[in-house]
């Protein structure tokens, strides 16, 4: 995927905070971090989102799950932290290749959302 940001992120071809990779995620620093603490953990293979996956994902989206925890202690939020998976236009999804936002810190980060 040329044209896909994240795919170059994991080519190499944009440089990336990386906190943690294997064969198949890599974990990294967002560039606008809304809370002390926002990793986004990403498959190596494109993904478009949610929205795309099919039972062969199952594996890599564990393991994007199981390494948050980790992530989210080693990097300053060791009391829990939230997952947000973005997911089309309704979940108001940016970069079109499937990522999972840690966010934490010190403080917890609020509600879940704003309610309407
Ligand atoms: P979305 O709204 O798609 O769930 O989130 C996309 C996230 O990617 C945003 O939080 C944004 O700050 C982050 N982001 C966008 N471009 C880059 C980039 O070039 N590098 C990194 N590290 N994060 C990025
Ligand atoms: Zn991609």
């Amino acid at each position: 995927m040329e044209d896909c940001l994240f795919c170059r992120i994991v080519a190499g071809r944009i440089p990336a905070r990386k906190v943690f990779e294997d064969d198949e995620i890599l974990a990294f620093h967002d560039i606008n971090p809304a809370r002390p603490v926002h990793l986004l953990v990403i498959p190596k293979r494109h993904i478009t989102s949610l929205a795309t996956v099919d039972d062969a994902d199952i594996p890599v989206l564990g393991r994007m799950l199981a390494v948050a925890n980790r992530l989210a202690a080693e990097h300053g939020s060791p009391d829990g932290f939230r997952v947000i998976i973005n997911t089309g236009r309704i979940g108001h999804q940016e970069v079109q290749h499937l990522h999972a936002h840690i966010v934490g810190g010190p403080d917890p980060v609020g509600p879940m959302l704003k309610r309407i």
